[in-house]
């Protein structure tokens, strides 16, 4: 018998372009499992359709593995039990499984890693959710040894490194066992209630080809406008790995080779590299930084206190805050799961700044509803919103959220989409806290119904907060 190792599946659920996977067949056969432990139990139960979206996705890759005659080995319970049992029930001597990028997940990794090595077998985690792996991108730094705390000197690097590829590892060869799977993950087994659309390897090409061929090009345009739903959607696939980064990068800089693109279309698939330069970056923060989780990057904005709650917390949870734009991607998140690039920043900005509100209370909001699950990307652009993270410039960047809907959302269109009491409303009626559109709106005839009005004023609020962060950092 040739040499066998399990493959733990994780955040990396497909086949192609695998550099986990890639790694494990250069040992042996593989054996291919996934474990739900308490820790996958609790992100998935926090939001059903994560939940939902991962289960599509493990049913995906056990049918592609069943194509090539193998299948995927479904246990429940401690990762460093389950995977002694199964090494010892089919003779396999290593195990393999993808890094984390966030603080609690690094730490069960170490666990799991030195408790396998105890018990003798190999235990090897392998980079396969960045393009570039984080040493990689440190290695040019000199004394890169903590990566990059800022995002232009890291773009600058991330961009001329090679992009590996794992298209085709000519020794992958699954292992047949007589082992019995547990039966696959479903959507109720975290209190969701349904699958959610296809979330497997194939939607996630399809999602990908789709946007290169009709999208891609009007990119930096779609970034910016809310209504304007031609940004990538590929957040959940590559949260999940149901598609690999690289092979992301490898399609968009082949439209590029296109003699024929226009000078704004080549701009666009740029800015697109760009954005997935700024998921590595995030990754590379939480695994040179892994407590990025809970505290901030800038030691010196620790003690710098954010509130836990506000008077208008609820309402700003429940997209009721009377900003319309700000509501509107609440509710937007809320029904779908998934926020526009664009309107994220502002609504994160009015938690920390116009209510004052700890960025972590954000985020962990808005993770009952993402599909996304990505504790460090997450982390890391809350941090920098709040100006408490990456990047820092002098001071945090304070979103005026009427400003950005006139400039981003003229017609209303994504507004009266989301916050339906205002559908009928005409656009110029829109404005929050002005006394016409009080007046404007007791009209039965835009039937704005109960649509409130805003908890805080903007100026008002942005301006204090922005005095006591002066204060306090030049007490520093
Ligand atoms: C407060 C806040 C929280 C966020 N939380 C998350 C999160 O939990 N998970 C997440 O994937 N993104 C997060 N983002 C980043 C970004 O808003 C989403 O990646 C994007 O909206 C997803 O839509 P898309 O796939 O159509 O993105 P596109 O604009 O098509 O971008 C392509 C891909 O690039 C990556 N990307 C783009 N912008 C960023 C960014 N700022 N940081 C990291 N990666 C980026 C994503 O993987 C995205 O799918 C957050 C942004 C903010 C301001």
């Amino acid at each position: 018998m040739s040499a066998r190792v399990l493959y733990r599946f994780t955040r990396d659920l497909r086949l192609e372009d695998h550099a986990g996977l890639a790694q494990a067949a250069a040992i042996g056969e593989v054996v291919p499992v996934l474990v739900i432990d308490r820790l996958l139990e609790a992100r998935l139960s926090r939001s059903p359709r994560r939940a939902a979206f991962f289960c599509g996705a493990v049913a995906s890759l056990d049918g592609a593995l069943r194509e090539r005659g193998a299948r995927l080995l479904v246990r429940r319970g401690t990762p460093s039990s389950v995977l002694k049992n199964i090494a010892r029930a089919c003779g396999a001597t290593g195990v393999a499984w993808s890094a984390a990028y966030d603080g609690e997940g690094a730490h069960s990794n170490e666990r799991l890693q030195s408790d396998l090595e105890e018990a003798g077998l190999r235990a090897t985690i392998v980079h396969d959710a960045p393009v570039i792996p984080p040493e990689e991108t440190a290695a040019v730094r000199a004394g890169g040894g903590s990566g990059y705390r800022a995002f232009s000197p890291y773009f600058d690097v991330w961009r001329t490194c090679e992009v590996a590829s794992y298209e085709a590892p000519l020794l992958l060869r699954f292992a047949s066992t007589d082992l019995q799977s547990e039966p696959l993950p479903q959507p109720h087994d975290f209190g969701a209630p349904e699958r959610m659309g296809e979330s497997g390897g194939t939607a996630a090409r399809e999602t990908l080809d789709r946007f290169l061929a009709e999208s891609a090009m009007q990119y930096s345009v779609a970034v910016n406008v809310p209504s304007d739903d031609r940004t990538s959607h590929l957040s959940g696939h590559l949260s999940f790995g149901t598609i690999s980064p690289r092979t992301v990068v490898r399609a968009t800089r082949a439209r590029m080779d296109d003699p024929f693109l226009l000078t704004e279309e080549r701009a666009s698939l740029r800015l697109f590299l760009r954005s997935i330069a700024m998921r590595d970056f995030f990754l590379q923060l939480g695994y040179f930084h892994p407590e990025v989780d809970e505290k901030p990057l800038q030691e010196r904005m620790g003690r710098f206190s954010f509130a836990r709650s506000h008077r208008a917390l609820d309402a700003w949870r429940a997209g009721n805050t009377g900003y319309p734009l700000v509501d509107a991607g609440i509710r937007q998140l809320r029904e779908t799961g998934w926020m526009h690039p664009h309107v994220r920043p502002v609504v994160a900005s009015f938690l920390c700044f116009d209510l004052g509100v700890d960025w972590r209370v954000g985020r962990d909001e808005w993770d009952r509803f993402l599909v996304e699950d990505d504790p460090a990307i997450a982390s890391g652009n809350w941090q920098w919103i709040a100006g408490v993270g990456a990047d820092l410039v002098q001071f945090p960047r304070i979103y005026n959220p009427e400003k950005q809907r006139r400039r981003y959302d003229p017609t209303g269109a994504y507004v009266k989409r989301w916050v339906k009491e205002l559908a009928h409303v005409p656009a110029g009626a829109l404005r929050a806290s002005s006394e016409s559109i009080d007046e404007q709106l007791t009209l039965p005839l835009f039937s704005r119904d109960s649509y409130p009005r805003p908890v805080v004023d903007h100026e008002t609020s942005a301006r204090e907060f922005l005095a006591r962060y002066r204060a306090y950092v030049e007490a520093q």
